[in-house]
This record gives C-alpha cells, sequence and structure tokens, in this order.
C-alpha cells in the first residue's frame, strides 16, 4: 500500500494513510524521519516534531485548525526538532528532565554532525549547523504507561517501550490498528541500543511488549519506510527470543539481521 503525497514542500513531505493521518517526513536528511499528525474531532496528536533544519508547523498548519498537542516518542534531536512551535507538549515521565535539562549521552558535537551530513535538500537559511541546539523546555504534562490520550472519537494508548532511551513510548491507535513505534521498530536501517543511555535487554523486553499488542494492522516506525506490515512483531519477537538464547543482549555485539529487521547492540 503506498501512501499518497499531498504536500511536496521545499523541505518536508506529506503522506496521506488516511484522512486522517498523514507522515510529515524530511527526505532530505539521511535519517530520513517521520512524524505523524492524527486528527481527531476535537484535536490533533502531533507524535514528534522532526529534526527541527525547518519548521514543522509550516506544515501542521496546512493540514488542520484543530489544536495540537506533541506527543515525544523519545527525547533524541531528531524528534523534537520543532517543539518550540507548538503551545502543549507531553513526554513520558522518564525524559521529562532530559527535554527540560538536555539530552544525556550525546554530546553537541556528535549531534550537530549528525544533523548537517548527508542533507540532499537545500535547508533553509535559518539552518545553522554549526548553533543547532536541540529544544529545552518544560513539557506541558507527562505520559505513563496505560495512558489513553483522547483526540475525540479517536485516541491513543501509551506504552513504555524503554531500550533506545530510559523514556522511550510507542502509541497504539485502535480505531484503525495503527502502531507507532518510534525508534523501537523500524526497517532499512539498525534499531539501537548500543551506548550508555541505551538499554539492550530493555529494547528486547520493549519488541516483546509491542508484540502482545492485539489487532495491530499497521506499523509505523519514526525512520525509513512509511507503514510496515504487522508481521514485523513476529519477526521482533524471534529476534528478541533468539538473541538472549545466544547470549547476545549486550554492548558490541554487533548488528544482527532478522528478515528485514537489523538491530544494533
Ligand atoms: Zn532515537
Ligand atoms: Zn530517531
Amino acid at each position: 500500500m503506498n501512501n499518497e503525497i499531498v504536500i511536496d514542500d521545499a523541505w518536508f513531505t506529506v503522506s496521506q494513510i488516511d484522512a486522517e493521518t498523514f507522515a510529515i517526513s524530511e527526505f532530505g536528511h539521511w535519517e530520513k524521519v517521520h512524524s505523524f499528525l492524527l486528527l481527531g474531532q476535537e484535536r490533533a496528536a502531533l507524535i514528534d516534531t522532526g529534526l527541527g533544519i525547518d519548521q514543522i508547523k509550516r506544515m501542521t498548519d496546512q493540514l488542520t485548525d484543530l489544536p495540537i498537542i506533541v506527543l515525544t516518542t523519545h527525547v533524541h534531536a531528531d524528534h523534537i526538532g520543532s517543539h518550540g512551535q507548538f503551545e502543549e507538549i507531553y513526554v513520558h515521565e522518564a525524559e521529562e528532565d532530559w527535554l527540560v535539562s538536555g539530552i544525556k549521552g550525546l554530546g553537541i558535537e556528535q549531534i550537530r554532525k549528525d544533523m548537517s551530513r548527508d542533507i540532499t535538500r537545500p535547508v533553509p537559511e535559518t539552518f545553522d549547523p554549526t548553533s543547532y541546539k536541540p529544544y529545552q523546555g518544560k513539557p506541558t504534562g507527562l505520559l505513563r504507561d496505560g495512558d489513553v490520550v483522547e483526540l475525540g472519537g479517536r485516541s491513543l494508548k501509551i506504552y513504555h517501550t524503554p531500550g533506545h532511551s530510559p523514556g522511550h513510548i510507542a502509541l497504539f491507535d485502535p480505531s484503525r490498528g495503527y502502531l507507532f513505534t518510534g525508534d523501537l521498530l523500524y526497517d532499512e536501517t539498525p534499531v539501537y541500543a548500543f551506548y550508555p543511555t541505551t538499554d539492550p535487554e530493555a529494547l528486547l523486553n520493549s519488541l516483546d511488549t509491542i508484540s502482545r499488542i492485539p489487532e495491530v494492522k499497521r506499523i509505523f516506525g519514526s525512520h525509513n519506510t512509511i507503514g510496515l506490515d504487522p508481521s514485523w512483531l513476529k519477526v521482533a519477537q524471534h529476534a528478541a527470543q533468539d538473541l538472549r538464547e545466544k547470549d547476545l543482549v549486550r554492548y558490541g555485539t554487533g548488528i544482527h539481521t532478522y528478515e528485514g529487521l537489523r538491530i544494533q547492540f
């Protein structure tokens, strides 16, 4: 199933997943980041706000007049870039301090290097990689495992899925069977937990957690292909089991491949 491209802006590409669900993608950057806009009847949820190279609100303004709440999959630079453009921001309680005081485990030089390399589209003049700084600020509220965010006729269930980062969440939309997996599960490039602040065992436990969610019809990771078949959950579950059996759940064991899924420790 291909998603129709409804806006191809200088920096962002908007694909329509259904009438009330959009992916806002940054294909000009090597990370191929997606943020997702979900419209309810009363408000809209924006899952992450991208790299911050350009301002994502320019796109959400074209897609909805509803008030927008930002739900943060996790506090890494490529997911919180345009947080500062929105009034209402939510984050898992385990990463509140990162949002307020800065991301732990990754130096600013590394962040700037990753942010500015391998860019294939013209960036806006406002983007300066030498002074780039990830968003910092106080969230409106905190998310916990099992929370349900109501959008009006549509809701999102929050799953705490640590491992890639301590306060990582996945979000499930039971109205459509969509599972938004952030950096826990995506295709093409390795999902990873290989440096301090990541936790390989927790990552595998989180893959188990999402593979137990019933009625998943489509999986949306934050990078690479938009929309994966639910059979990926079976692959993820098998990967977790196999890595444990082979005693590979430690930093430095490398990249482990299970069909299209790659996991790097
Ligand atoms: Zn991440
Ligand atoms: Zn990411």
